[in-house]
């Protein structure tokens, strides 16, 4: 384990003690780029932390980062569809629309706007070294990189400083990202006064869940198990998932990365540890592996999926939904920016 990991969990750890003691304290930004529709390692990477941290009376701002979309791809595909397909997620899956603040960046001028200033505050030397965006290059094949998704890192210190978040859930491939946000906001605050927060990432038990062909599981790559599967799908696809030629289970992470990883989702479903499901399964072997977490994924997704065909069924109230966050988000950031251009002296009238 990494330093600078080691750093951000203790960080969100307090976040945790903090979800308990003060969470009025707390204001939540999360998002996820319309590029398909949202996978088990959303769900255990930051879903159940946002749905957390909306339970303990944390304030909830939740993105959907479509203009992120065309940092590695030229054309948007289908992002209308995507975008309705991350809205009714997030809510079946917990997200209250009534307490909780969902939006599309591109809705939000004022909330674009603050990428000016904080890209003066950041060097292309320390964009290029973002391990992050080099790792999400080179999966979307490209070789030379493009200026979106260089400065991917500052765009998103917008979508987390414009309402001020200070706590961000999100999986282990956004630390980097999150680190960016801090140096911005304190950049910015030692240059023109104190105007932001430092946030931290609240990282959870599955910071990097594998998809089934042993890689981090990602929209963009096809090796993942989606939450609107039906329960044929995911057993297809689970059927289908990379272990390994040892016969019998055991629990070990480092030495079997795959294995350790559908025993992980299998305990996270059913709220028991991965060594004991380990030492349960055993000589059962990859067969009886596969079997119980198929069983334990469709039992977890079951109420989840019954309540996205109930959302579905009336777009209207998830136009409202959108049309409100976007409205809320607008009046935010347009407060935002104004105290930004007066800290910068950038008022005249
Ligand atoms: P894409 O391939 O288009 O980048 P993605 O699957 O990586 O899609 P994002 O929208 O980039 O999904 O990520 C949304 C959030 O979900 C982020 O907080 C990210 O850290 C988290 N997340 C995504 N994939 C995983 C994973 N495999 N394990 C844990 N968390 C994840
Ligand atoms: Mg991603």
């Amino acid at each position: 384990m990494s330093d600078t990991f080691r750093a951000a969990q203790a960080r969100s750890d307090a976040i945790t003690a903090k979800m308990a003691e003060d969470p009025a304290s707390l204001r939540m930004l999360t998002g996820d780029r319309p590029t398909g529709n949202l996978h088990l390692g959303h769900y255990f990477g930051s879903i159940r932390n946002r749905v957390a941290l909306q339970s303990s009376g944390a304030e909830i701002w939740q993105l959907i980062a479509d203009y992120q979309v065309i940092t590695d791809r030229e054309v948007a595909g289908d992002i209308a569809g995507s975008v309705r397909s991350l809205l009714v997620d997030n809510i079946a899956a917990g997200l209250d629309p009534e307490r909780a603040t969902i939006f599309t960046h591109s809705s939000v001028p004022a909330l674009n706007q603050l990428m000016l200033p904080f890209l003066s505050l950041v060097s292309v030397a320390e964009l290029q070294r973002n391990p992050t965006v080099k790792d999400e290059a080179k999966t979307a094949g490209i070789t030379s990189i493009g200026g979106l998704l260089l400065t991917y890192p500052v765009h998103q210190a917008a979508d987390i400083l414009f309402c001020k978040a200070n706590v961000v859930p999100v999986g282990r491939d956004q630390l980097p990202h999150i680190e960016q946000t801090r140096v911005v906001a304190r950049r910015f605050n030692e240059r023109y006064g104190a105007v932001f927060p430092e946030p931290d990432a609240l990282l959870s038990e599955a910071p990097l869940i594998l998809g089934t062909d042993g890689t981090k599981m990602s929209k963009s790559k096809g090796n993942v198990i989606e939450l609107r599967m039906t329960a044929d799908e995911t057993a297809k696809k689970i059927k289908g998932a990379k272990t390994d030629s040892e016969r019998v289970i055991t629990w070990d992470p480092d030495g079997r990365p795959e294995v350790a990883n559908l025993l992980l989702l299998i305990s996270l479903c059913e709220g028991t540890s991965p060594e004991q499901v380990a030492e349960e399964i055993g000589d059962g072997g990859g067969g009886l592996l596969k079997k119980r977490l198929t069983e334990a994924v469709n039992t977890e997704l079951e109420p989840l999926r019954a309540r996205r065909t109930e959302l579905l069924g009336d777009p209207g109230a998830l136009d409202d939904v959108l049309r409100r966050g976007n409205e809320r988000a607008n009046g935010v950031a347009d407060a935002t920016l104004d105290e930004v251009r007066s800290a910068m002296g950038m008022t005249y009238l």
